[in-house]
Order: C-alpha cells, then sequence, then structure tokens
C-alpha cells in the first residue's frame, strides 16, 4: 500500500506535509472522523485528497461552488489523478458517464453539489460502491449563525446515519467559536477530533493608509510594489468599480471590472480572464471572490473600508495562498465610515442585527485607526494572543509617532458642541481653521468661540483626529442627519481636562516605500532572468493547454528551478511542485530553458 508521503512526494510533488496536515490525513486514514479548520491557503484539499488516494475506493467531496468543481477536477487530472464531479451543468451523458466511472472503480475523486448528494437515487448509487471518506467543503455552510447559511447543507446530517463507517471530514476556514460548535453538531462530529490551526497568514503584509487621492495612491501601491502581477481591488459600488478599471486601464494597468450588475457572460470572461492569465488586476465589489482559488494573488486592495473585521479577513485572504509574499493595501477616510453607517441605517433588518453590525463596523475601524500592531489585533478578533508584535504591518515596520493630543481633542469636541451637534467633519473643521465661507456667514459661525482656534494644524490633521475620535468611540456619526457628529458620554472627562488623550500622528509622506513583494524580486538578476523565461514557457504552454498558467507549475515552483536549476529529470523531482506526472508531461521543455540558461554558449 502506498503512504500519504509517497502520495505526496510523487503525486503532487512536494516534499513535506504543512502544519497539521499529517496528522488530519493519518486520523482519516484510521478511518477516524475529523473537523479541521484551517485559514484559506492554509493547504485544506491535501487533507482529504491524500487519504482519498490512500485509501482503497473513492471519496465523494461535497462543495458548495458549483462553478470551480470544473477547475478543481481540472487541477487534479494535470496531476494524473481520476476526478470528476456531479452537479447541474452537466448533461445528462455526461452524468451517466460519471456514474459508470464510479461503479467501476475508475473514480478516485467525486466532487458533488450538496442538494444531489442528498437526492435518494445518489445515495443509493454511493450505497452501491467503495466510498473511501466524505469530506464536506466550506462546512461553515451548515451553520445558522455563519454568514453564509445554505439549506442543502442541513440535509447532509444524513450522511453520518446512511454511512457510519465511512469516515468524514468537514472543513472551514470559518473561525468563530459558535459557527465551530454548530457544524460539529449539525454533521455529528462532536466525537470527532478537532483540529484548529492558527489564523495567522505571515505571509501577507498587512497595510493601513490615510486615503488622500485614492486612485492615485493605489496606482503607486500597484507601479511600485506589483508592476505586473495579479491582484484584486474591492470597492463598495458597482459605478465605483466600473470608474476605477477604466481609469487604471487607461494607466497601463490590465485592470478588468466585476460586479453582480454585469451579465453573466461578461462576468464568467471576466473570471476565466483573472484565472489564466497572471497579470490581470480585477476590480471588483464583494461579489467577487468567493472560492476563487488563484494561488497566485500578489495583492489585496481595498479602496473602501469592509463592514466587518471577518469580510476584510476574508478578503484580504485571497492574497498570497501560495505562501510567498502579497500585501494587503487598504486606503480609508472619514467618507467611508458615514458611508457605511448611512448604509447600515438604511438596510432592512431588526435593531438588534443593525446593533450587531454597528458593533463590526466599530471594530473594523478600531483596525484601521490602531498604532498598534495589525495582525496581533485581527488575530485577536478571532480569539488569538499573538504574544509579539509581528513585523510585518505598517505599524511594525513604521511604528505611528503619538502625540499627546488633549488640547486638540479639547478643541475638537468642543467645536462639536458649540456648533449644536448638526455638522460634519468638513464644516467643524472650517470653523476650527476660521475659514470665510457662505456656510459659516449663513451659520453665524464666526460668532462661536471655537471658530479660527484651529490654524495651528492642517485640515488632514483634524480630519485623522475625528476619525481617531469616531474611532475610539468619543464621537458618533448621526445617521438620522447626514454625516453630522455628536458628542457620547466618554467625552466628559477629555472636556473637563480629567484624561489625556494620544493619538497617532498621521505620516505625512504618501509615498509608498518600496517592498520585498514575491520572492521573485530577491532573485539575482541572473535567476531573475531564467525566471522569465521559465515564466514564458509556461504561458505557453498554458494557452496551449487553454488552462491557467499556475496549474501548470506555480510560481513558487518556477522560483526555486530558477535558483536550483536542475539539470535531470531526477534533479527536477527535488523542486516542490514537481510530481511525476508534471515530470513527465512538461520535465523536458523545462529542462532544456534551463539548459540554455546554464550553457548559453551552446545554443
Ligand atoms: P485552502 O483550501 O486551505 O485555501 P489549498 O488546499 O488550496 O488551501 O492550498 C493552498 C496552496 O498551498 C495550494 O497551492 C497548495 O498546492 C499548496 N500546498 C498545500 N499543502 C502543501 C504542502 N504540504 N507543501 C507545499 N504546498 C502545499
Ligand atoms: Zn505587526
Amino acid at each position: 500500500m502506498t503512504t500519504p508521503l509517497h502520495v505526496l512526494n510523487h503525486t503532487f510533488g512536494y516534499q513535506q506535509f504543512r502544519g497539521q496536515q499529517a496528522a488530519i490525513i493519518d486520523t482519516l486514514c484510521a478511518g477516524n472522523n475529523a473537523l479541521v479548520l484551517m485559514p484559506t491557503g492554509g493547504g485544506k484539499s491535501l487533507c482529504y485528497q491524500v487519504p482519498a488516494l490512500v485509501r482503497p475506493g473513492c471519496a465523494v467531496v461535497v462543495s458548495p461552488l458549483i462553478a470551480l468543481m470544473q477547475d478543481q477536477v481540472d487541477t487534479l487530472k494535470a496531476l494524473g489523478i481520476d476526478a470528476a464531479f456531479l452537479n447541474s451543468t452537466l448533461s445528462f451523458d455526461a452524468v451517466q458517464k460519471v456514474e459508470r466511472d464510479l461503479r467501476q472503480g475508475h473514480l478516485k475523486l467525486l466532487y458533488v453539489a450538496p442538494e444531489r448528494l442528498t437526492q435518494p437515487r445518489t445515495l443509493a448509487l454511493l450505497r452501491s460502491v467503495n466510498i473511501n471518506l466524505f469530506a464536506i467543503d466550506e462546512a461553515h455552510c451548515v451553520a445558522q449563525w455563519g454568514h453564509d447559511f445554505r439549506a442543502d447543507y442541513l440535509q447532509l446530517s444524513l450522511l453520518a446515519e446512511h454511512f457510519p463507517h465511512v469516515p468524514r471530514i468537514a472543513l472551514t476556514a470559518t473561525a468563530d467559536m459558535r459557527t465551530r460548535e454548530e457544524i460539529a453538531q449539525r454533521l455529528g462530529l462532536t466525537q470527532a477530533r478537532h483540529f484548529v490551526s492558527s489564523f495567522d497568514r505571515p505571509n501577507i503584509q498587512y497595510r493601513i493608509t490615510e486615503k488622500r487621492q485614492a486612485r492615485e495612491q493605489l496606482l503607486r501601491f500597484i507601479q511600485h510594489e506589483h508592476p505586473g502581477q495579479c491582484g484584486i481591488v474591492y470597492c463598495l459600488s458597482r459605478k465605483r468599480v466600473e470608474d476605477t478599471a477604466h481609469w487604471l486601464s487607461l494607466r497601463g494597468v490590465q485592470a478588468l471590472p466585476y460586479h453582480a450588475g454585469m451579465s453573466n457572460e461578461e462576468r464568467a470572461l471576466h473570471q476565466q480572464r483573472f484565472l489564466q492569465e497572471d497579470a490581470i488586476v480585477m476590480v471588483a465589489t464583494i461579489a467577487f471572490g468567493m472560492g476563487i482559488d488563484k494561488p497566485d494573488v500578489r495583492f489585496v486592495a481595498h479602496l473602501d473600508i469592509p463592514k466587518s473585521i471577518e469580510g476584510y479577513y476574508q478578503e484580504t485572504g485571497r492574497a498570497g495562498r501560495d505562501g510567498e509574499p502579497a500585501t494587503a493595501w487598504m486606503a480609508y477616510g472619514f467618507n467611508d465610515v458615514v458611508l457605511l453607517s448611512n448604509m447600515l441605517k438604511e438596510s432592512s433588518g431588526s435593531e438588534e442585527h443593525k446593533r450587531r453590525e454597528h458593533h463590526k463596523l466599530d471594530a473594523m475601524l478600531g483596525l484601521c485607526e490602531a498604532a498598534g500592531c495589525r495582525r496581533q489585533l485581527l488575530l485577536k478578533y478571532f480569539g488569538e494572543e499573538a504574544p509579539e508584535p509581528c513585523g510585518n504591518c505598517d505599524n511594525c515596520l513604521h511604528p505611528p509617532q503619538q502625540w499627546d493630543a488633549t488640547i486638540a481633542v479639547q478643541k475638537a469636541l468642543s467645536c462639536i458642541y458649540r456648533t449644536g451637534e448638526r455638522f460634519g467633519v468638513n464644516h467643524l473643521i472650517s470653523v476650527l481653521r476660521g475659514a470665510d465661507n457662505e456656510n459659516i456667514r449663513r451659520h453665524h459661525h464666526q460668532m462661536v468661540s471655537t471658530y479660527g482656534i484651529g490654524q495651528d494644524l492642517s485640515p488632514h490633521a483634524w480630519r485623522s483626529i475625528y476619525r481617531q475620535l469616531v474611532a475610539m468611540q468619543l464621537v458618533i456619526v448621526d445617521t438620522e442627519a447626514y454625516g453630522a457628529l455628536k458628542l457620547t458620554e466618554a467625552c466628559r472627562p477629555v472636556l473637563k481636562g480629567e484624561q489625556t488623550v494620544w493619538l497617532r500622528q498621521e505620516q505625512m509622506s504618501t509615498k509608498t516605500t518600496p517592498k520585498r513583494t514575491a520572492k521573485s524580486a530577491d532573485l539575482h538578476p541572473e535567476d531573475q532572468a531564467l525566471f522569465q523565461a521559465l515564466r514564458g514557457l509556461r504561458k505557453r504552454l498554458a494557452e496551449f493547454e487553454k488552462v491557467p498558467p499556475y496549474i501548470i507549475f506555480n510560481d513558487a515552483t518556477l522560483i526555486q528551478m530558477a535558483e536550483e536549476r536542475p539539470l535531470t529529470q531526477h534533479e527536477l523531482m527535488r523542486i516542490n511542485g514537481v510530481g511525476d506526472k508534471k515530470r513527465d508531461k512538461y520535465g523536458a521543455d523545462f529542462l532544456e530553458i534551463i539548459h540554455q540558461h546554464e550553457y548559453p554558449e551552446e545554443a
């Protein structure tokens, strides 16, 4: 019998298991159940794919992401694994063929949509063959508490009754305790071993910057740090998606829009290009991304603040799934806060629901305005303690200066009070700075005692102060009067001079420091040239086979090839990501390119 390690080395071409993969795989191979919580990019798929190959019979993978089954099956086939899927997109004949293959024992992995799995016909079929395990992917869909409940998933509880001797593994990247307990209970996994991984994604660098001219900042970020690389830019509205994609395109970035208002064909086309090409920047609403499994997304940028830390974590988690360095970049400003507060107010839903959403938004703001390590805060939000600051977020890399802002804060607060808690941030700043404009004159605000007392600070500095006051909940945004700021009880000790307030000094320069991006940027120039040549070959092969380039080899594999320069098939096997099948299929072509670079005089 083959061992898990043998399968890992020869079929997947990887040297060793990551994190808890080996323990999870052993659990399944021994016939036991498992519940796995692992962040996106952690390597969940191998946890069931390896046991599926080690154990006799066929594994059944339940996934709600019908649109991606084809892609997953293609990836497996490229590794020489017999895989197929059953869902509503298949023709009658195609279904017949899959069922025949299954009955004849020709399949090792079968992907099935939940609603199809629970049909009596499918259950009868599965009972008539040798099923070696059930993998329930995106298992949080079974939880009503979670953010992505699917009624079809509730039916999956019957797997335990119908197949008591087949091991089950449930996998999700959703963290919180309540969801986990609900999954275990509904899928009959309370006795199963639970594998909970850290939610840290150390290769992602978190950066949150003050919004000035958001698009210009974004363009500079892309040009300086991720030129010619693949990324996702999230915007709040369809219009902003359209405008931003167009604007970036005019400036030489290959940007494509994606949002729910586009036709299905156009969306599918853009998604396809994003998956297949290696330098597309997708500008999208959050409609884009669920289940997108592209390993080499080098950055995720937010032009608007997400509604919650859960959302932020999930969206940024799409960067750097291959474990190579990636950047999560965001620009946010006061208007974002006002806009989201208003959206919350107008949303349907109970008061309780709105309160919960507001709470989440407040936590997100807290993350934006934090002066300490962003990663520590993020992890803490998910119930994890990180003992040390991470060293790979903006606040760790360039610790923000703190200043005693007590007096400025008193001015800012009393300006709200003196003008009757009826005005938004722009007007308040005009009053503080002693501006002379029509609004000031109309409301006779030259007469209030705070008029002109804030000329020592720039409008930017005042804006930053007000943002931090909102994040500290000394001030709230009144959604009844569009964007007006109001004081909260917590202001009292500050106004009375009983409490000192330290604030974060805004970085005055908006220049982005060029950072390590993908490791390819660290390659020696000579290796760099080879890396580019290998990429070129990969692109030609991908186009020829009509598959995304990473299906052939991912960036990490090409980088290692460029550095180690294997010259024989045997040496090639030492590279991560090269298994038997890919060596046979592509080995000669890649070795030829490497040979040409090693011995140019022969070429
Ligand atoms: P998840 O489903 O948890 O988001 P995936 O299963 O898609 O993550 O794995 C993320 C990436 O990590 C994939 O490119 C996968 O091939 C790679 N990977 C997983 N396990 C290993 C391993 N043991 N060694 C090297 N690469 C791995
Ligand atoms: Zn940090």
